[in-house]
Parts: C-alpha cells; sequence; structure tokens
C-alpha cells in the first residue's frame, strides 16, 4: 500500500531522458515540485533541442530498421500485455510518483489512472492481433487489396493533469500498430512518463521505439513538433497551444491529432433523479481538483429545480473531503501547481467583481500547499468569461433554463466541445439531446464513464481526431492499396 513515507523517498524514479534504451543525463535540471507541500521533491533533466534531434533519429532508426515494425502484431500484443502486467505490479510506485507529481489522491490515482493504463494497455493488445486489410471486388481481373501501415515516428506531447492516462492513450495503440515514439511530457509533471520508459522497456518494448524527452514546450516540445524526421504529432493540451501546433504541422504537412480544452455542459431536466444528478454534478467538478478537460464546470439546471439544486450544493459541497492526497479519505487534493491555483482564483475574483453569488466554497485553504475550496458560483450573465472560458479549477456556475431549447442553446455557447452531460429519466429526451449538443462525447445520468473501448475527442475549438476505441488505430496507420492484374 501506498504510505506517506512513500512521497519523501529520495529515488521518485529516473530522472534523465530516455533516448535510444539509455539514460541520458543533463546538467540543466527543472525542479519538480509537490502540490501539496510547495516542496521541490526531485529534479528532471531539461532536453535541448539537439537531445529531441537525438531522440527523434533513434526512434526513425528504430523504425526504419529495428525489427519492431515488422513484428507480427500477435508478438507486439504479447509484450503489450506484459507492460499491463508490470502496470499492476508496480501499480504502488505508479500511484506515489503521479501523486507526488500532480496532487492527486491516491485512492482515485489507483483505481483510475493506474488501472486506466492497465486496461488501455490489454486493450491495444488485443486489438494488435487484428489489423487486418480488406480484399476489394473490382470489375478488372485483379486480386486487390488494402493493408494497414504504421505511421512511422509519433511524437506525443502531453499535459500536465493526466500523465499516465494521456500518453498511454497515444502510446499504447501507437506501439500495437508498429510505430516508433518521441514523448515529451508537460513540464510540471513529467515523473511518471519515465517510469513508463522503464516498464515498456522491461516489458520487451525494443530500445528506441520509446523515447522520452523532459523539458520545455518552448524548446523540446517546439523541437519535436518542427522535427522533419517526426511523421506524425499526437498532442493533448490547451486550445492555444494546439492551434499553434496545427500551424507548425501544416506547414510541412504533418497529420496531426489535436485533443484540446474543454468546458462541459451539464444539464439538470426537471425530470432527473436529483440525487444523483447533484452525485454526478458534484463528481463532474472536482474530480481532479477540476483540472479535467472533460470535466462539467457548466451546470445548467431546469428553472422549478433551481433554488432547490443551489440550496442542496451549498450544503453537500463543503462536505468534500479536501485535503492531503496521500491520506485514503481525501477525494479533492491541490491543484497540480501555483500557476493552476492562481488562474482559477482569477476567475473567481472576476465573478465576484461581476456580482456572482458564492454559494460554496471560494477560498484557497489557509495551508501549505495549492489547494482550493470546491467553489459553485451562480448568478452570472451567460456571456461572462468565468462561464465562457475554461477555467481548469474546482470550480461549478450555475445557470438556469426555461425548456429545452434554451437548455442547448447555453449548453452549445462556448466555442468548446468535447463533452456534454445531461440529466433524465425521459429515454426520448436523452437521445434527442444528445444528439443536439456540440461534443465529442455525451453522457447520461452520470458523468465520466470513461473505457478505452469508447472514443473520445473534440469538435470545435477542443480539436479533431479520435483517442480510444479502435478509431484510435486509425490515427497511427494509413492504408495502402494494391491492386495485382490478373489479366
Ligand atoms: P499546454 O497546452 O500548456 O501544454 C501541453 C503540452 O504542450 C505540454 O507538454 C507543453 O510543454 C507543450 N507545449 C507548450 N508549448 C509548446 C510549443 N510551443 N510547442 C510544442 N509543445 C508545446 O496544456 P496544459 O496546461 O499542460 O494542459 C491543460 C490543457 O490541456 C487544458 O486546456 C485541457 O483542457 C487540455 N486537455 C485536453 C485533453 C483532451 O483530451 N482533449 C485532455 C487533458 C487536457
Amino acid at each position: 500500500m501506498t504510505t506517506v513515507d512513500d512521497r519523501v523517498r529520495p529515488e521518485l524514479g529516473p530522472g534523465g531522458l530516455f533516448i535510444a534504451g539509455r539514460w541520458r543525463e543533463r546538467a540543466e535540471r527543472r525542479d519538480v515540485i509537490d502540490p501539496s507541500t510547495g516542496d521541490v521533491v526531485t529534479t528532471v533533466a531539461e532536453a535541448t533541442a539537439d537531445d529531441v534531434n537525438d531522440a527523434v533519429a533513434a526512434a526513425r532508426a528504430a523504425f526504419d530498421d529495428g525489427p519492431w515494425a515488422r513484428t507480427p502484431g500477435r508478438e507486439r500484443a504479447r509484450v503489450l500485455h506484459r507492460v499491463a502486467d508490470l502496470i499492476r505490479s508496480r501499480a504502488d510506485e505508479l500511484v506515489a510518483t503521479e501523486s507526488v507529481d500532480v496532487g492527486k489522491p491516491v485512492t482515485l490515482c489507483r483505481a483510475v489512472d493506474v488501472e486506466t493504463i492497465a486496461e488501455q494497455y490489454e486493450y491495444y493488445s488485443a486489438l494488435a492481433q487484428s489489423l487486418d486489410g480488406a480484399t476489394r471486388q473490382i470489375p478488372i481481373p485483379s486480386h486487390a487489396y488494402t493493408a494497414r501501415e504504421p505511421l512511422g515516428v509519433v511524437g506525443a506531447i502531453t499535459p500536465f493533469n493526466f500523465p499516465l492516462i494521456l500518453s498511454s492513450s497515444k502510446i499504447a495503440p501507437a506501439l500495437a500498430t508498429g510505430n516508433a515514439i518521441v514523448h515529451k511530457p508537460a513540464e510540471d509533471t513529467p515523473l511518471s512518463a519515465l517510469l513508463m520508459a522503464e516498464i515498456l522497456t522491461e516489458a520487451g518494448v525494443p530500445a528506441g521505439v520509446i523515447n522520452v524527452v523532459t523539458g520545455s514546450g518552448a524548446v523540446a516540445g517546439d523541437a519535436l513538433l518542427r522535427h522533419p524526421g517526426v511523421d506524425k504529432i499526437a498532442f493533448t493540451g490547451s486550445t492555444k497551444v494546439g492551434r499553434y501546433a496545427a500551424q507548425v504541422a501544416g506547414e510541412s504537412l504533418k497529420p496531426i491529432t489535436l485533443e484540446l480544452g474543454g468546458n462541459a455542459a451539464h444539464i439538470i431536466f426537471e425530470d432527473a433523479d436529483l440525487d444523483k444528478a447533484i452525485g454526478a454534478t458534484i463528481k463532474a467538478f472536482v474530480f481532479n481538483s477540476g483540472q479535467f478537460c472533460m470535466a462539467g464546470p457548466r451546470l445548467l439546471v431546469a428553472e422549478p429545480l433551481y433554488d432547490t439544486v443551489l440550496g442542496i450544493l451549498a450544503q453537500a459541497v463543503p462536505g468534500v473531503p479536501v485535503g492531503d492526497p496521500f491520506d485514503e479519505s481525501t477525494v479533492v487534493g491541490p491543484m497540480a501547481g501555483e500557476r493552476h491555483l492562481a488562474k482559477a482564483q482569477e476567475y473567481i475574483a472576476l465573478a465576484r467583481a461581476e456580482g456572482a453569488r458564492v454559494v460554496a466554497g471560494g477560498e484557497r485553504l489557509d495551508s501549505p500547499g495549492f489547494y482550493l475550496q470546491p467553489t459553485v458560483l451562480a448568478g452570472l450573465p451567460a456571456d461572462s468569461r468565468v462561464i465562457q472560458e475554461e477555467i481548469f479549477g474546482p470550480v461549478l456556475t450555475v445557470q438556469s433554463f426555461r425548456d429545452e431549447e434554451e437548455a442547448i442553446a447555453l449548453a452549445n455557447s462556448t466555442p468548446y466541445g468535447l463533452a456534454a452531460g445531461l440529466q433524465t429519466e425521459n429515454v426520448a429526451r436523452a437521445h434527442g439531446v444528445a444528439a443536439r449538443l456540440h461534443a465529442g462525447i455525451v453522457w447520461v445520468n452520470d458523468w465520466a464513464m470513461l473505457d478505452p473501448a469508447i472514443p473520445f475527442g473534440g469538435v470545435k475549438q477542443s480539436g479533431h481526431g479520435r483517442e480510444y476505441g479502435p478509431e484510435a488505430l486509425d490515427a497511427y496507420t494509413r492504408t495502402k492499396s494494391v491492386v495485382i492484374s490478373l489479366a
């Protein structure tokens, strides 16, 4: 079991760059801060553009000359299955590392983050065994078929909030399909990516097929984006950086998948089961301290229920346990960094200036670390920046609506379109409203029902391309058609 002592272990995994199957040290280092205390717990190497060059060269060589791309899918599947087994056997270490790095409560990190990545590797292990093409009948004497080919070198760039899940959602399908990878994790939460390099290598992923370069977006990330030896970019992060990444990829016509920001609406209709709806509402905005692209920070409530829902939230939200992520009873840990806390506080201050009613929370905890009380705000105009922009903290705004049309209009009123949810006991309404919401995924009567088999991704400013599910295989392969004349 993970204990508080694990947090202060001097060996928080390796801290070098992982290139061509070897660790490379760098004198220039970046501090890694425990958000529950604000203390520096370790440092990691800061990659230069030359390091990124070397990592891409290693991946290129592994892809072009190494065995991985030519290894039968069934054998790659065995390796991915071993990865899942190793994740489970090293779960405590992964949980402790991820919790120290991001501030995630250990109970949730164990049940969600670590278990999810084990399932991702198992899922893509299964799919690696059936990467078939098709035969096609055409009106000339021929044998015509399609084959799926890996793309080559994948540059994976990931954000700070779900380091393990969002890197595995790229690396597992990329490996399943025979690609080589250079992974650039977020600068402030890099530790688990290094542990995963160890695990992947131990499971049998050949040298050069997985490379990890820790460092800044401006240097390491940019070098990876621009590198001519990279065949595809898989980017998850903010809409602002994603837009820039799309422009850079566009210059060389590099394929890119973009998993970007979100600002989901959560609609409670008058016919909802209110207990379930409130449970889902709280989960949707406090999970991972609201640092969740698929969080539900905009609650839309049918007018007749509005006062009742605010009353229940005012009672229930202050009771959500906020505290040390290593305490097994904690539900909400600190925010992942000081800048993330400061940004959420700015939005709360703006809401107050605009006359919002603070229904719950609103304050930073009076303790070391970057803790923010789960906060509920009501009475803001629909065009307030607090409602329209992505806060990315444990902050919920509540609006009322008169009818279904107004609920849908309010839900679709922001530039984002990643997730959405609704609470209703009416099955026809569930299907009808789900079809009209601008979102890549819609949940009915719960929140964040995610699984490696369910594709997710955005519409509008939330990006394009899908991760998870068999759909993710399309992002890491291309189809080749072969037509053999039989004339
Ligand atoms: P971010 O955009 O600041 O950083 C994401 C990654 O991009 C980091 O690794 C960063 O170093 C890198 N980067 C920054 N500048 C770069 C540049 N010039 N060139 C190349 N790489 C660069 O995002 P963040 O703050 O780490 O994460 C939060 C954001 O990510 C939120 O907007 C959230 O909604 C989004 N997100 C989306 C999903 C999804 O699946 N759609 C999932 C998680 C997070």
